[in-house]
C-alpha cells in the first residue's frame, strides 16, 4: 500500500493540528523507510519475481523489524521520543500511532506474511486484498479520496488528490498487470519505494505549508 497511508496522515494532520504535518508524513510512511534500508543492508530479504509484476507475487520472506506490530511500534518509539523532547510530547505520540497505523493498513493488502511480534517463532498476518488487484487498485483509490476530500482544509484539497492520483498512476502496473515481466529486480523495488515515498512526503508537506 502506498497512497492509503497518507490518508490516514491527513486524518491525523487534521486531529491533531498543533503537530507539523511534516511528522505525521514522516510516522505513517516510518515502516517503509525502515524496510528499504533494512533490505538493502540484508537485514530484511524480500523476493521479487522477474515473471509478473503483481504485488501479490512480492515475497516479503522476512521484515520483523520495519513490518511487525509490537517490535516494529517499538523502534518507532525512537523517532518518537526526539520528536517529543524537540517538538512536543503529542507529537512524538502521533508519530509512533502514524507508524501503528502503517502496520494496520498493510494487513488489509497483504498476504499472510505480516509479523504481529518480530520473534522467530511468529504469528503472521495479512487479509490479501492483493489477491484481488483490481479491486484493491479501485479501493486504495477511493480510500485516499474520500478521507482527503473529507479532512483536509479545502483549498488543498485538489493539490493533494492529484499528488495521490499521480502517484496511485505511477504504481498501477503493480495492481494492473501492463508488463508481463516484471521492470524490478529486489534492489530496484527497495530503492523506488524509498525514494517514493520521501518524495511523496516532500510534495505533501510543502502542499501544507500552503496552509
Ligand atoms: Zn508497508
Amino acid at each position: 500500500m502506498f497512497i492509503g497511508h497518507f490518508a490516514v496522515a491527513y486524518l491525523l494532520i487534521a486531529l491533531f493540528p498543533a503537530v507539523p504535518p511534516l511528522v505525521v508524513l514522516f510516522g505513517v510512511s516510518f515502516p517503509d523507510l525502515l524496510w528499504p534500508i533494512l533490505v538493502l543492508s540484508g537485514k530484511e530479504r524480500v523476493t521479487v519475481s522477474p515473471d509478473t509484476p503483481l504485488q501479490n507475487a512480492i515475497g516479503f520472506t522476512s521484515y520483523p523489524f520495519s513490518h511487525s506490530l509490537v517490535t516494529g511500534t517499538l523502534i518507532a518509539t525512537i523517532p518518537g521520543f526526539f520528536i517529543g523532547c524537540l517538538i512536543s510530547p503529542v507529537a512524538g505520540i502521533v508519530f509512533v500511532v502514524a507508524s501503528a497505523s502503517h502496520w494496520l493498513l498493510d494487513v488489509v493488502t497483504h498476504k499472510k506474511d505480516l509479523p504481529v511480534l518480530g520473534t522467530v517463532r511468529d504469528t503472521k498476518v495479512g487479509l490479501g486484498l492483493w489477491n484481488y488487484p483490481r479491486s484493491a487498485f479501485v479501493l486504495e483509490l477511493l480510500f485516499y479520496s474520500v478521507i482527503t476530500v473529507l479532512t483536509v482544509p479545502s483549498p488543498l484539497v485538489v493539490s493533494l488528490l492529484a499528488l495521490g492520483f499521480a502517484f496511485h498512476l505511477i504504481n498501477a502496473n503493480s495492481f494492473l498487470g501492463f508488463s508481463k515481466a516484471n521492470p524490478f529486480t529486489t534492489r530496484t523495488y527497495a530503492i523506488l519505494a524509498l525514494f517514493g515515498f520521501l518524495v511523496f512526503i516532500g510534495i505533501a508537506a510543502w502542499i501544507f505549508t500552503g496552509m
